[in-house]
């Protein structure tokens, strides 16, 4: 006999992981081999726009996660399967063929993922399998927050002051760190048909998801439990570095900024500077799971020397827990209106907006030659870092929707096609957000001015220097909106759109849905 722990896409770590803490704790009680079973789903991917970056991504994660295991005797058994239809019973049959009765993963919310779970527990009753799904992904799981109505929410304010109070009031449980698996009981390494697993070799590409830049991606983004907190220190204790706006190492030393205290310290007032590295950049490490939400905000306990968790505007660690809980949130969105994950507007009054068909402008938005720097910055960030600060988020997404009129699932495809970091449910999120069509209480009307935007994001202009070369030379406000001659002279774009008459526009169409 034997128990299995499916890891997935989300939850990529050996330590403080509950699913795999609860099948250790069980192999251990029953003095059975617990093995670990990754299934590659290139459909899957397909399906769900998943980047080559976060494939690559994966698949690093893998090895290391393959050599840690190894070292406790646990196997890690990694297989590319096709057809995703049949993932369960597949999975079914390779619990059958290791004489396996017991399963554990942690959950996924998207509809696809519930969907399959479902199946996996239909086709495990009739051979006597119980899978056990565990919430592991947030601070607090869906379902558990719900208005005095007991109606999931749907606007951020209320949501975050509940899940405030409900994690100061049971922190042990909200926050417990999962225990790390141990050696495997059983000596699976002299065991024929368990000692196989260790030697499987694991892919280290998957058809269709060429990534080109590996090597770079692996120096930006270097896999592991280890690295990620290793960000995390940094961000809490270390001084913001301006060398790191662009492509590098973010874990090798540069030049600090002058402030004394560290990024985490000053996050409230940094955090929209994106000519700064002031955030923490924990997010593709988040979404893989390479490292616990519950970890980060235990390590804000740990820096401020503190019993309870600050989540209020009041102070610089209490805006970046906010973030964690906005991460919470949007996966509460989409646990609770399925609807989001399947390409609709949350707000089902926008579903007829009217978008433009410009392939020419989509195309320009997506390379970063819109002529408006700000959003071109942002844009070549996202194609050569596989990720992007937030607010350069909010204003290329912005102005895809509003500027362009351009529908924002293409946008939200884009971003999950080119991120490091791509999540359903904040991707999502961002993007209704940012076209007005999601949870946001603020109406439609309110619209990014990319130009404003920009002094406010990049101050200095060095954002848009480190990511737009036509623009290095150019400084002062000129760098925000290039004079039509200089623009001309640098071979840098003139501007697509007039912004004006751009939101004029998108107030008609968003005052009446339907109408041209
Ligand atoms: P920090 O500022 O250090 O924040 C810490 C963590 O909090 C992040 O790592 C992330 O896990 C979470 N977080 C921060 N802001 C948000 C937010 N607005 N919504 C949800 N979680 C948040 N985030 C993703 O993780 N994956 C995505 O695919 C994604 N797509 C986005 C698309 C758009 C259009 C927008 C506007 C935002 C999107 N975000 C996404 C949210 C946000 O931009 C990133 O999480 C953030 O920029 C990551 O940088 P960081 O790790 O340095 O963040």
């Amino acid at each position: 006999h034997s128990v299995v722990y499916w890891m997935r896409m989300e939850d990529m770590r050996i330590c403080d992981n509950r699913a795999l803490a609860a099948a250790s704790a069980m192999a251990i009680k029953e003095g059975i081999p617990l093995l670990v079973l990754f299934v590659l789903s290139p459909q899957d991917y397909v399906a769900h726009d998943r980047s080559p970056r976060r494939i690559d991504f994966t698949l690093r994660n893998l090895a290391l996660i393959k050599a840690s295991l190894s070292d406790i005797d646990i196997p890690l058994h990694v297989v590319t399967h096709k057809p995703r239809r049949d993932i369960p019973s597949f999975v079914i049959s390779f619990l059958r063929s290791m004489k396996a009765t017991r399963l554990f993963a942690n959950m996924e919310y998207e509809v696809d993922e519930l969907r399959r779970d479902i199946q996996v527990c239909e086709l495990g009753k009739d051979e006597g399998i119980s899978p056990m799904f565990i919430h592991d992904k947030l601070i607090i799981e869906p379902g558990v927050l719900t208005s005095k109505q007991g109606k999931p929410y749907a606007v951020y304010s209320p949501f975050q002051r509940l899940w405030l109070s409900t994690l100061n009031g049971d922190l042990d449980k909200y926050l417990a760190e999962a225990s790390s698996p141990e050696p495997n009981p059983a000596s699976v390494r002299q065991h024929p048909t368990f000692s196989g697993l260790f030697s499987t070799e694991l892919p280290t590409a998957i058809d269709g998801f060429d990534c080109a830049d590996r090597d770079q991606m692996a120096t930006v983004w270097p896999a592991g439990t280890i690295a990620a907190r290793e960000m995390l220190r940094r961000f809490l204790y270390t001084k913001s570095r301006s060398s790191h706006v662009g492509l590098s190492d973010p874990l090798e030393d540069g030049a600090v900024s002058s402030d004394k205290r560290s990024r985490a310290l000053v996050y409230k007032e940094g955090r929209d500077k994106a000519d700064r590295d002031t955030t923490s950049r924990l997010s593709p490490y988040l979404s893989a799971g390479v490292i616990s939400a519950r970890e980060c905000v235990r390590a804000t306990l740990i820096l401020l020397g503190a019993k309870k968790v600050q989540a209020t505007r009041d102070t610089s660690v209490g805006v970046w827990v906010q973030e964690i809980a906005w991460r919470d949130f949007y996966t509460h969105v989409m646990a609770a209106f399925p609807r989001v994950s399947m390409g609709r507007p949350f707000q089902e009054k926008y579903a007829d907006v009217q978008w433009e068909t410009n392939q020419a402008h989509f195309d320009a938005w997506k390379e970063g030659r819109t002529g408006v720097p700000i959003v071109d910055a942002a844009m070549r960030q996202a194609n050569t870092m596989g990720w992007m600060h937030n607010r350069p988020r909010m204003i290329a997404a912005m102005y895809l929707t509003k500027d362009l009129m351009l529908d924002w699932r293409l946008g939200e495809r884009y971003f999950m096609e080119q991120f490091i970091d791509g999540d359903l449910g904040s991707n999502n999120g961002g993007w209704q957000w940012s076209a007005s069509t999601g949870t946001d209480p603020q109406p439609y009307f309110r619209i990014f001015n990319p130009y404003s935007q920009s002094e406010k994001a990049d101050p200095t202009g060095d954002y848009i220097r480190a990511f737009v070369p036509e623009l290095r030379e150019v400084f002062g406000p000129d760098v925000h909106n290039p004079p039509a001659k200089l623009a001309d002279k640098l071979g840098y774009p003139r501007p697509l759109v007039d912004h004006k008459e751009a939101r004029e526009r998108a107030l008609r169409r968003y005052k009446n849905p339907g109408v041209q």
